[in-house]
């Protein structure tokens, strides 16, 4: 196999020895390659399935997708979202630190006053003193959650339109229409969450579903309705693409 410069190599987890990073599976022990080259911390690592994120890095904790199907690699138009929502993660847990110091400086605030009314006696001064301090604290307090909900709301913001972005790769590199299962085993979630993407590429009119004569449901995308060869798969992408940039655009409008 012919190895570009940029190309990885990784160690197989069951096997220990050296595997391209493209290969599905190890060619010695046949155990199947999950890692991959995380966008934030940049190690070749495995990710997990997150409550928040939906899926992490095992190394740094960034949001991440699951390896996808070789087959269907992705354009990687979701590292951008991905590194959106890192930052906003980031940001998030300075904030939370933000609202952790005030909250000790509110209360050691307030602790000594009581101690000291204890032993000697409370004087205005004093008391204006601690009035200051656990006035700051609260304001920190205030400001800093409302920017770690902010943060909460961009980083889940941003994790949709990641997947939403593979999602629609995937979905584009389909032939014709597929199932649930199809895209699970594609994307390399499972089932729940495959429903999830669908619902969701299928509000943000990605994807259309019809029941099967078998009465089941599957899916295909919008923009290939009427093109049928091969070649327009790039084409659809930058439509895609397009139709989530405006997306996008009508999205910080209405943030603002
Ligand atoms: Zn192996
Ligand atoms: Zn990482």
């Amino acid at each position: 196999m012919m190895v570009s410069p940029g190309a990885f190599s990784s160690r197989c987890r069951s096997c220990g020895r050296e595997i391209t990073a493209e290969a599905p599976n190890c060619p010695h022990c046949g155990a199947a390659n999950l890692e991959e080259r995380c966008p934030h911390c940049n190690a070749v690592t495995t990710a997990s399935q997150d409550k928040e994120m939906r899926w992490h890095c095992d190394l740094c904790g960034g949001p991440r997708l699951p390896r996808a199907d070789p087959a269907f690699r992705r354009s990687k138009r979701e590292v951008m979202h991905l590194k959106r929502a890192e930052g906003a993660r980031r940001a998030r847990a300075k904030s939370r630190a933000f609202i952790f110091g005030a909250s000790m400086m509110g209360f050691g605030s307030t602790a000594l006053l009581g101690l000291w009314g204890l032993i000697f006696s409370f004087s205005f001064p004093l008391v204006l003193t601690w009035a200051l301090f656990a006035g700051a604290a609260a304001l920190v307090i205030v400001w800093a959650l409302g920017r770690s909900s902010n943060a909460t709301k961009e980083l889940k913001a941003a994790i949709d339109q990641a997947w939403m972005a593979a999602a629609g790769d995937v979905a584009n590199r389909m032939k014709g229409a597929f199932s649930a299962q199809k895209l699970a085993q594609a994307m390399g979630i499972d089932e729940v969450q495959a429903e999830e993407m669908l619902a969701l590429l299928e509000a943000n009119d990605v994807i259309r579903s019809d029941v099967t004569e078998a009465g089941e449901l599957a899916y295909q995308t919008k923009f290939r309705v009427g093109a049928v060869d091969t070649g327009a798969g790039e084409v659809d992408l930058e439509a895609l693409a397009e139709a989530e940039a405006i997306a996008e655009e009508q999205r910080l409008k209405a943030q603002k």
